[in-house]
């Protein structure tokens, strides 16, 4: 009790804190902290993160710090702590602890955390008859609910938010203001009473809840789901608002059903996610290990990609012949209850129609979705900002993200330090950096000060809709981290939508614009997040990126670099493929086949018949004319269309229903093959030798001259395996060993000439488990250190982030 008589003088101090700190619980926190240890005064949300000040006895003080270091809320990471005494008490002390309300401030240096998956003290009250939630689809509190979803604008303040037409009912208003309340200050609080409803629309028909009293409304929106579990259960596809966007859901042990959505959504192969009841369910059909299961229960609740147990619990057309299915626990309590009261795994895939952003409304869904979905559980808190579910696994227990969506975007991620320090020993101050993205798996970044927002997975930019969630993020994170870009950061390529789009800006603003090439952008990405400055042997396995070059070969992604974050030099390159077609060419990888066995003269392999066979002999014909007329056949050196290649001369993947379809199922047939035939297998020596053929001097600029890494010996030794009748799965996964073995040689020559001694390795090919476990050991072996990336995507999902950071590093150059 501090009645001023207490042992010490009374005195004062000023806390604050930075970091994640808003939407976390802190300010109640603080109070609960405050009052238990007798300190008066108070504690807002302001400029530069939370500020607290404190006034009681030395020891008062002391014990509230205490408290503090050791209580933080579970979601606030805190970047800086800083405690000061006052040095002036006032004359009118406040009489107890308060919580201030906001100061609007610039808000430069406060984030908000991301959405949050309901925690299990929600949970609890969500299943508790006695609750005054019971069953109400939007339970949460200050530990859990929607974040990014329903922000408007800074600071997070239930008036700026999509709850703000919500106005909180008396009961709810108290637990608000009540500090000693687990819901004390929770923006999105609610209940039935006063907040946000569900509803079906089933054709015609339309449940929704809209009685007077609070039994009544519960029965009614019990109704509503009761509906929606009947009809998943008769095998219909219903289409879901969620926390970021709608679903489309049917039941994953429906094959027909699941058949059905693949027809409807026009998504032959592609895998989908599915949302299980419980671990239990998860393990009836995947596997699992600890770090895994933490990921599958934890706060950003993403979807995990998981290795199949073999069990036919899940209808074959969830994700037809791959090893591994994308799993999600329940993440908001509408999910929680659809789960409890279904008990039985749901497809849930992105409600959207092939190529736009997911739905994020009613009347869009209704429209949109219309001719896919059967029924629509909907319901009216508005969606502000559209996120997807997050994707990531984990290989030998690290983690890689896949897409870096909803619980992940936009948390602010740090600058490398050592770009920092450099800033701080030239004395000057970073530049607000906007880089504008790669084109497919788009999202962009904006820098300020030390920390970069990449923004969520928007999906790829190739149409009026995806581009218009592109500005509509742009001008929410310029307003949301106030955000002043002083430089534009962009990709090479000519076509590539966020180019013209940066270009124009460029124009307009005149602000500097640093270009960066798509692979160097990749490793940079991957170097930056490790902190890694000094120059990188990179291994650069990327789908398809665009190069300046005088070269003739300008779609570069099978490249080794030594590389720092300002610039590269290429060091190697896979031998080029030609791409008969140019777009058709990846959608149809036989044609790469074809092309390559015309060229090398291996069409009369004896093991190349089958694949010959499976061909169409006019279109086959057609290309023959491409190829001698050199029309429209571009080069690349794309790793990813070397797998595309194998795949198809394996006579798998001739065609790709979507990207990467090809490579994902050579990596499949490997997998199919039992450990112990795998390990036998690796006792063989490896297929063939790659070489570092010798450098073609080039004309352009650079000062290396570029070796081509033939692939000729692998491709006649594949053929010779099929001739002789090895098993597709036995050379799948030879050619993956193989392939990580030469390629780990041919780096580790280069590596000691260069004298280097960090190897990066990124690119959307790095999504091939075998090819990351595989190259890792090999390059370790070699005495090499490998960096990969974990905090964002190796594939484009990183490529803004490596703008970004090779932007700001060149700008501190320019200023040397
Ligand atoms: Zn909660
Ligand atoms: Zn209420
Ligand atoms: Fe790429």
């Amino acid at each position: 009790m501090n009645c001023g008589c207490s042992s010490s003088p009374l005195q004062g101090r000023h806390i604050q804190l930075k970091g994640i700190v808003q939407g976390v619980g802190m300010r109640p926190t603080v109070y609960r902290h405050a009052t238990a240890s007798g300190v008066r005064g108070w504690v807002l949300n302001g400029v530069g993160g939370v500020h607290i000040q404190a006034f009681g006895s030395a020891e008062e003080l002391d014990q509230f710090e205490k408290l503090l270091h050791d209580g933080m809320p579970a979601q606030a990471v805190i970047e800086s702590y800083y405690s000061a005494p006052l040095d002036e008490i006032p004359d009118k002390l406040p009489q107890n602890f308060s919580i201030t309300p906001s100061d609007s401030g610039d808000g430069s240096e406060v984030f908000v955390s991301a959405d949050l998956a309901t925690c299990d003290s929600c949970v609890q009250e969500l299943f508790d008859p006695e609750n005054r939630r019971y069953r109400y689809p939007f339970i949460n509190c200050t530990d859990c609910g929607p974040r990014f979803t329903v922000i408007a604008d800074l600071p997070y303040d239930r008036p700026k938010t999509s709850m703000a037409e919500f106005p909180m009912c008396e009961a709810c208003d108290r637990e608000y203001h009540d500090p000693a309340d687990r819901r004390f200050d929770a923006q999105p609080d609610a209940c039935f009473m006063c907040g946000p409803q569900i509803s079906w629309i089933d054709g015609r028909h339309t449940l929704c809840v809209n009685a007077e009293t609070l039994e009544e409304r519960r029965a009614q929106s019990d109704e509503v789901l009761k509906a929606c579990c009947e009809a998943l259960s008769a095998g219909r596809i219903v289409a879901i608002k969620g926390l970021g966007g709608f679903h489309l859901a049917c039941d994953a042990s429906n094959q027909e059903a699941v058949e059905r959505l693949r027809q409807r959504k026009q998504r032959p192969n592609k895998a989908f996610a599915v949302m299980a009841p419980s671990l239990e369910s998860i393990r009836s059909f995947a596997e699992f290990n600890h770090a895994e299961e933490q990921w599958l229960t934890g706060s950003v609740r993403p979807i995990v990609l998981l290795a199949r147990n073999g069990k036919a619990t899940l209808a074959p057309a969830v994700c037809n012949q791959l090893p591994e299915v994308g799993v999600m626990l329940p993440y908001t309590p509408l999910h929680h209850l659809l789960m409890h009261d279904y008990q039985k795994p749901l497809v849930m895939t992105s409600g959207n129609i092939s190529g736009e952003p997911i739905c994020t409304d009613e009347t869009e869904a209704l429209d949109k979705l219309g001719d896919i979905a059967d029924a629509f559980l909907v319901h009216n808190r508005k969606i502000l900002t559209r996120y997807d579910d997050s994707l990531i696994r984990l290989i030998d227990g690290e983690l890689q993200i896949i897409r870096r969506a909803r619980g992940l975007a936009p948390r602010a991620l740090s600058l490398p330090q050592a770009l920092l320090d450099q800033a701080a020993e030239l004395g000057i101050q970073l530049k607000d950096c906007f880089a504008f993205g790669p084109e497919q798996k788009h999202c962009f970044c904006m820098t300020r000060n030390q920390h970069a927002f990449v923004s969520q997975h928007l999906g790829d930019l190739e149409n009026q809709k995806t581009l218009q969630a592109f500005y509509e993020g742009e001008a929410l994170y310029k307003k949301l981290f106030r955000i002043t870009p002083q430089a534009l950061s962009c990709d090479l390529h000519p076509e590539y939508l966020s180019r013209k789009y940066a270009l124009r800006l460029h124009k307009e603003t005149q602000l500097p614009l640093e270009e960066v090439q798509h692979h160097h952008a990749h490793l940079v990405a991957c170097t930056a997040e490790h902190n890694y400055a000094d120059r990188v042997l990179g291994i650069i396995f990327d789908g398809t990126g665009y190069a300046q070059t005088d070269a003739d070969i300008k779609l570069w992604g099978g490249e080794i670099f030594e590389a720092d974050w300002k610039d590269f030099i290429q060091l190697a390159q896979l031998e080029p493929l030609k791409l008969p077609g140019g777009k058709a060419a990846i959608q149809e990888p036989w044609r790469i086949s074809y092309a390559y066995l015309t060229e090398q003269e291996l069409l009369e392999h004896p093991g190349a018949q089958k694949f010959i066979g499976q061909l169409e002999e006019h279109k086959c014909s057609i290309l023959q004319h491409m190829l001698k007329a050199e029309l429209n056949c571009p080069k690349s050196s794309s790793a990813g269309r070397w797998f595309d290649m194998v795949s198809a001369l394996l006579g798998i993947g001739l065609v790709s229903s979507y990207e990467g379809e090809a490579a994902i199922l050579l990596e499949a047939l490997a997998h199919t093959l039992t450990s112990k035939q795998k390990l036998a297998l690796k006792q063989h020596k490896p297929l063939a030798q790659l070489e570092l053929l010798a450098p073609c001097e080039r004309k352009d600029n650079s000062t290396a001259s570029v070796h081509s890494i033939s692939m000729r010996p692998l491709v006649v030794a594949i053929l010779d395996e099929l001739a002789a009748g090895s098993s597709p799965a036995g050379i799948a996964w030879r050619f993956h060993c193989s392939f990580a073995e030469q390629i780990a040689q041919l780096a580790a020559k280069l590596a000691q000439k260069r004298n280097l001694s960090h190897i990066a390795c990124s690119g959307g090919c790095f999504m091939n488990r075998i090819l990351v476990q595989e190259l890792r050991k090999q390059l370790n072996c070699q005495g090499l250190e490998v960096l990969l990336a974990h905090t964002l995507p190796p594939n484009d999902g990183g490529i803004a982030y490596g703008q970004a950071v090779c932007c700001l590093a060149r700008q501190l150059t320019r200023v040397q």
